[in-house]
């Protein structure tokens, strides 16, 4: 463990090389709660490039806690459309109304009030307080978790219990307390930019000389693979519905989600939002059952000759699950009348939020066949 003069160095060397080359992201030009709040839960689990537009849209839409606090949850979403992981904008719309509530709009700092808003864990709101309030808590993501473990030669998976205590630990030592918010973001942009999972640039890094890995020619065996749980296959069926106006029926988003849902759960796997009647199937047997649950859910007593033309098969991937969808389109004088169901012009689905799913779906019935 680094200590006297040695940590000073290695904390100077990374300050400064953060100062000339940290690379220009709309939420650094701020230290707003709010903003920063927000770009921490986009970032999480989404690439920097993906998130920025969708912050500059969310910000223009919702510029402060109260307009997020008192929009329709159904536009939050539709902001939030394409960025995946829809429970972040769903806790992220709760934990406004919270703040608006309990914090006169604006942002708690005291560590606990953060912990205990909805969709802010540890990281978050060390993060958040120390970037936003200067607060002394060192963060520990899996890009700072993977400078420390090569800088310490830690072996194992880093998740593991123990380990990530003892990471945390480190990143609590290492934290250079006159300017935690610029340590972490420093540390956060090593990884993210140098440090990398794989080929880290150890030749540009600024505090190579402190790199136990690097020593002992380990850096590109840290961290050591974390073994994956199995991927399971599920196939669904989509039914596209499209009347003479190019108008297409879209099922409302379930209103809660079951608990302990099975993996192809149809309402998990469309985020919760406004989707195609979709149904999980047997391979070899989507038309069949796709027709029955139309009929069933759709049509009621209204017999229907159904004839589905099939669409180019849709590939996506939702954690452990690697979904296949077949979508079918099936052209109607007039969409029936469901109850929650609404029309919407297939060629523009942008004023409703959908997931990535549904988005691949339509994206395939416009596609020429
Ligand atoms: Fe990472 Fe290489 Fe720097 Fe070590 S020397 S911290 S492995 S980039």
């Amino acid at each position: 463990m680094l200590t006297g003069p040695a940590l000073a160095r290695f904390r100077k060397n990374l300050l400064s090389w953060f100062a000339q080359f940290q690379r220009e992201l709309p939420w650094r030009q701020t230290r707003h709660p709010y903003r920063i709040w927000l770009s921490e839960i986009m970032l999480q689990q989404t690439r920097v490039a993906a998130a920025i537009p969708y912050y500059e849209r969310f910000l223009e839409k919702f510029p402060n806690v109260e307009t997020l606090a008192a929009a329709p949850e159904a536009e939050v979403l539709r902001l939030w459309s394409g960025l995946g992981y829809y429970s972040r904008a769903r806790n992220l719309q709760k934990a406004a109304k919270l703040i608006v509530a309990k914090h006169n709009g604006i942002f708690p700092s005291d560590p606990a009030d953060a912990l205990a808003l909805p969709g802010i864990g540890a990281y978050t709101a060390a993060a958040i307080l120390s970037i936003a309030y200067q607060k002394k808590h060192a963060v520990l993501d899996g890009n700072v978790a993977r400078v420390i473990a090569r800088l310490d030669a830690v072996r194992g998976d880093l998740r593991a219990n123990g380990i990530w205590q003892t990471l945390q630990k480190s990143a609590d030592h290492l934290l250079q307390e006159r300017s935690p918010g610029d340590w972490n973001q420093a540390m956060m942009e090593l990884g993210a930019t140098l440090c990398t999972p794989r080929s880290p640039q150890c030749l540009l890094c600024p505090v190579a000389e402190f790199c136990e890995a690097r020593k002992q020619g380990l850096a590109d065996v840290i961290p050591e693979k974390r073994s994956k749980r199995g991927t399971i296959e599920i196939t669904l069926a989509s039914l596209v519905l499209v009347d003479p106006r190019g108008k297409t029926l879209l099922l409302a988003p379930p209103k809660s989600a079951k608990k302990s849902a099975a993996p192809d759960d149809v309402p998990t796997l469309v985020s919760r939002m406004w989707h195609f009647p979709t149904v999980s199937v047997q391979p070899g047997q989507a038309a069949a059952a796709l027709t029955k649950f139309a009929q069933a859910s759709l049509f009621g007593a209204r017999k229907l000759q159904m004839e589905l033309h099939p669409l180019k098969k849709v590939r996506h991937a939702v954690t452990y699950r690697s979904i296949t969808i077949l979508p079918f389109r099936l052209e109607m004088k007039e969409l029936p009348k469901v109850s929650g169901a609404k029309a919407f012009p297939l060629v523009d689905l942008s004023s409703v939020a959908i997931s990535n799913l549904t988005r691949k779906v339509a994206r395939a019935a416009l596609a020429p066949q």
